[in-house]
């Protein structure tokens, strides 16, 4: 089980509420509204913190960069994957 998974498995164990404190806590760390793929839209609907949440649902459709290895959650979570905001979750590229 990698760094990711066990990760999942803390996270699963957690109550709702300590779940949503968690989240809140992590899009504080979030560094998408310094990418040049982040646009008006995301910012306008408050999106961050894709590799937790899944893409944009409608804001972002094009890729122009990806800073997301710049990012404290990259080895904080064992993220392997980038480009969270057009391609899905880190457990939805994944496959889990
Ligand atoms: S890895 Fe990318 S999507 Fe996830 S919090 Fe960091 S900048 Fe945001
Ligand atoms: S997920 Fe990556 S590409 Fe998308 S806005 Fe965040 S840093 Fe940019």
């Amino acid at each position: 089980m990698d760094k990711f998974e066990k990760a999942m498995q803390q996270i699963a164990q957690m109550t709702e509420e300590d779940r949503m404190k968690m989240i809140e806590s992590k899009k504080k760390l979030c560094i998408c509204g310094e990418c040049s793929t982040y646009n008006d839209c995301a910012r306008e609907n408050k999106e961050l913190l894709y590799c937790a949440l899944g893409k944009s649902p409608t804001c972002i459709t094009d890729e122009n960069g990806c800073i997301c290895r710049s990012c404290p959650l990259i080895e904080q979570m064992g993220l392997e994957h980038e480009y969270f905001c057009t391609r899905d979750s880190e457990r939805g590229q994944r496959g889990i």
